[in-house]
């Protein structure tokens, strides 16, 4: 195997190529803060173009990873090559000649030999190396024979380090090549580095020393060796993230919220009332909350379950459990149509307790809004925590959805008091992205359904066959069952999308749902037309509702057994999951159709995720997923996540690695040092935790 040179910057150019340089002298940790331009041969204007892809100090090269490697190729003497195979040969140049082909192509083209043969070597469009490679250099080359031409990928004058096996692969631009940038790192690179990680916890995690493994990331001599440094790398990122996480615990819990002790007889009556019985996830959550409940730390807990799953039948036992000492519950949704939807549900039960509770949101009237903070279970959106609006006595908040709402908001609700907070999400994230995201909340997990649900059924349909997808719906309507159209996604204003929709109700009105009493929802509806049009087709005055992605969350209709999703390849993957969430909610087997353009027509991920919806309802499954499929950054939409940041880490591959992060980070927080500053860094000015 050919040895990779080791390049080192000039000041630090006495260890030995080739092997891994011993930590002597450590380079003033300054060095890595410096702009790039001290590095040789980067001047403005390649500063400009690093920029562009992110790299400002010399650390960002040094932290810069590369997408992937060179594969080992061994070197093949000229007269074995074949034809369209990779390969690296060796040898001398014999001549060469620069051609300019087109106007904008220049061919360069030199003949090179070795002890079995020759072969013309071509190079596109750099005309610079008429000068370089003249004839009598030694030359390395990858690249491929090509119509009796060796195409070179990658040379090397003298010692194989561009066509070395493993050769580090950046993400590159066009601007800048990566051979360029395999030469800047190089230049970057600290022969050593201080390691703010205890020797004890490196041995004991199997991690390599800091610049070993970041000489490991970039100049590899096998893969697992490079494995072995993204991994140590990974960990410092995972850890540095989980100790900032942990520290929020840390201070969260010197805040004081009203212990409530043990459950009581409201909440005893409360399991009476419910028409049926607690499942065992629910129990379980139930449990957990009740645990929290009894501490002064104010309860910071995310409810995951899918759509359906009977988290809001949880969320009242806990607001009943701040009502039965006399205390208030909130529970605050994203939009008024959720938070409607939400006092829906929690009203009837509620008033069988003889427990009050109101809604609050901004279009409520001022008579309400006066006293709604009084009653013993608030429903809200925002409007809850705005300016004038004083709670009673919270001790109790739900805020369901609450990825949607800024920290900001969240952090209001629990202003100047503390109260126990339960975080509920109908988009359930893999539990490694939970720990990562939402690290300071203790998460329960409702993964089952109330076991008198038939999973739904869902068939991907392309376009021609719409006809007959309509006519299964009808069959459902005949049957005295109700129906859902959801309209294309458009991705303009919600008023465009309104009218959108609306055209196409009038259509299905005269095509497709000619006879059937249809009615239209969108986000463009008051308030009071959405609530009067939901009662409706509760009340099953209506057979089919035709919707914008509004009916996502929060609709319960029993009876709604079919839905058919046009244009399903427009919707995200969790998306389409909320929407199918609206029907299966009865004892009845209930069905999704999602309508996509022909399959040669859409991109890989629009197949994989209709695919995954019609292979699995379980929101779990999805979410993993929709993390393979869209990475972990994007999955969660949240900039303040930190996980844009994540240069080494993978989420889905880390899993077991974040879990020692995480339990590591318990045990360092209160330790300063090197590590802690390496957290202020990664947190400065960003706002991370959830509450
Ligand atoms: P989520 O809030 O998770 O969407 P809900 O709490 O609104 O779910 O429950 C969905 C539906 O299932 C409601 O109609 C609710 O009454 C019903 N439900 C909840 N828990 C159970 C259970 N244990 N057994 C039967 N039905 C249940
Ligand atoms: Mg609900």
């Amino acid at each position: 195997m050919t040895t990779v040179a080791i390049r080192l910057p000039v000041a630090f150019a006495s260890a030995d190529a080739g092997e891994w340089p011993r930590p002597r002298a450590f380079p003033r940790a300054e060095t890595l803060e410096r702009a790039l331009d001290v590095l040789p041969g980067v001047g403005p204007s390649v500063k400009r173009k690093l920029e562009r892809l992110g790299l400002t100090i010399v650390g960002d090269l040094v932290n810069y990873a590369p997408r992937d490697y060179l594969r080992p190729l061994g070197e093949t003497p000229i007269a074995h090559l074949r034809v369209e195979e990779e390969a690296a040969i060796a040898g001398v140049v014999r001549s060469a000649s620069l051609r300019k082909a087109r106007r904008r192509l220049t061919i360069f083209k030199a003949i090179v030999e070795d002890e079995s043969g020759g072969v013309t070597a071509t190079w596109f469009n750099q005309p610079w190396l008429e000068g370089k490679l003249t004839a009598g250099t030694h030359v390395r080359l990858r690249g491929v024979l090509r119509r009796g031409e060796f195409q070179v990928k990658s040379y090397d004058i003298g010692d194989a380090e561009a066509t070395a096996d493993f050769a580090p692969v950046y993400p590159a631009s066009e601007e800048i090549t990566a051979k360029r940038l395999r030469e800047l790192v190089g230049a970057a690179l600290p022969p050593a580095l201080a390691d703010p990680l205890p020797a004890a916890l490196k041995q004991g995690e199997a991690l390599p020393q800091r610049g070993d493994a970041l000489w490991a990331l970039h100049r590899p001599r096998s893969l697992a060796e490079a494995e072995t440094g993204r991994r140590r790398l990974a960990f410092d990122e995972l850890l540095a993230l989980q100790v900032g996480i942990a520290r929020r615990r840390r201070e969260r819990e010197s805040e004081i919220a009203p212990a409530l002790a043990l459950p009581g007889e409201l909440v005893l009556r409360y399991r009476e009332v419910l028409p049926f019985r607690l499942t065992e996830h629910q129990e379980r959550a139930i449990a957990e909350i009740d645990v929290d409940l009894q501490s002064t730390v104010p309860m910071q807990r995310l409810l995951q379950g899918d759509v359906g799953s009977g988290k809001t039948v949880v969320a009242l036992y806990a607001l009943l459990r701040a009502v039965e000492v006399g205390r208030q519950g909130a529970l605050m949704a994203p939009t008024e149509t959720l938070a409607e939807q939400h006092f829906l549900t929690l009203e009837e039960p509620c008033r069988a307790l003889g427990v009050s509770c109101a809604l609050l949101t901004s279009s409520s009237p001022k008579r309400e809004r006066d006293l709604a903070p009084h009653a013993d279970v608030v429903v809200g959106t925002h409007a809850l925590i705005q300016e004038g609006v004083q709670l009673r006595d919270l001790a109790v908040a739900v805020v369901d959805e609450q990825h949607r709402f800024g920290v900001e908001q969240r952090k209001a609700l629990a202003e100047g008091r503390s109260p126990h907070v339960l975080h509920m999400t109908a988009t359930p994230i893999p539990r490694t992205l939970a720990l990562t995201v939402y690290g300071d909340l203790a998460v329960s997990e409702i993964a089952k359904p109330p076991a008198n649900r038939k999973p739904i059924k869902t068939a991907w349909v392309t376009e021609e066959r719409s006809a007959a997808a309509y006519s299964r719906l009808r069959k459902h309507l005949d049957a005295g069952r109700q129906a859902y159209v959801v309209c294309p996604l458009i991705e303009e204003s919600e008023t465009s999308q309104a009218r959108a929709a609306e055209a196409e109700a009038e259509r299905l009105r005269r095509a497709e749902l000619r006879g059937y009493r249809v009615g239209l929802l969108h986000g463009r509806l008051r308030p009071v037309e959405r609530r009067e049009l939901m009662a409706r087709f509760k009340a099953r005055e209506l057979d089919v509702l035709v919707a914008t992605t509004v009916i996502e969350v929060g609709v319960d209709v029993p009876n709604a057994t079919i839905m058919i999703v046009q244009e399903a390849d427009r919707f995200g993957l969790a998306q389409l999951h909320q929407l199918r969430g609206r029907v299966g909610r009865g004892a009845e087997q209930s069905y999704c159709l999602l309508i996509s353009r022909a399959r040669e027509d859409l991109t890989d991920s629009a197949v994989a995720r209709l695919e995954a919806l019609v292979r699995t309802t379980d929101g779990f499954e999805l979410a993993e997923v929709d993390l393979d499929i869209r990475g972990g950054g994007q999955l969660l939409g949240t900039r303040q996540s930190g996980l844009t940041d994540l240069h080494f880490a993978h989420l889905r591959k880390d899993r077991v690695l974040l879990e020692r992060a995480r339990a590591v980070a318990d045990e360092l927080v209160d330790t300063g040092g090197p590590l802690m500053d390496e957290v202020e860094r990664i947190f400065e000015g960003r706002d991370l935790a959830a509450g």
